[in-house]
């Protein structure tokens, strides 16, 4: 069986703003016992470690407090990660404009664009940039994150991720986007 993980990215929030938001997140948590305050090795991807799931776990499912247990498994922590990165949300089969509801094929994967053109616009965009892409079909310059991917797909400087977490409560990732200065959020989850 596979690892999975859920994730909330931060779309909007700016990179030098990101390691306030996540102490100002971490201590939200750690307050209602979400989460344990100390690091260890309990998730995956991330070298400093991870957050054990703490007393009362269950407030991320929106559940009553003791209704559920944590996941009884190695990877079961909670990485909050800053700086740009890509949240993969999916194999694409492709994209579409949001301006034009072009339809872009990513598949077959050499005759379209995303070796060639998205690639370098998630480059630019993990070095600072703004990472725009050209849509083929009307010229708008376009953000990575508002392309329509089909899957949710995010590209962010803050994101939290959680391992083999039940699934968390539409009104605990609403929450966090409270927390977050109401910023907009890509909830994603897969498998590894
Ligand atoms: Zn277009």
């Amino acid at each position: 069986m596979g690892e999975y993980f859920q994730s909330i990215v931060d779309v909007e929030i700016g990179v030098h703003e990101a390691a306030d938001a996540k102490s100002r997140l971490t201590a939200w948590l750690v307050d209602r016992e979400v989460i344990e305050a100390g690091l260890t090795d309990c998730v995956l991807g991330e070298p400093g470690g991870g957050h054990a799931p703490g007393a009362n776990y269950a407030y991320a499912l929106g559940c009553q407090r003791d209704y559920v247990d944590p996941p009884r498994l190695w990877a079961n922590g909670m990485a909050i990660s800053v700086g740009r990165q890509v949240y993969w949300g999916g194999d694409l089969e492709a994209v579409i404009c949001p301006r034009c509801a072009r339809r872009e094929q990513m598949r077959p994967r050499e005759q379209g664009r995303w070796d060639t053109v998205f690639n370098d616009a998630i480059d630019d965009w993990v070095r600072g940039g703004a990472g725009l892409v050209e849509c083929v079909g009307c010229g708008a310059q376009i953000g990575l994150n508002d392309w329509d991917w089909g899957y949710p797909w995010a590209f962010g400087a803050l994101g939290v991720t959680v391992w083999n977490w039940d699934d968390l409560a539409d009104d605990f990732v609403a929450e966090i986007g409270q927390v977050l200065g109401g910023h907009r959020l890509v909830y994603s989850a897969n498998k590894l």
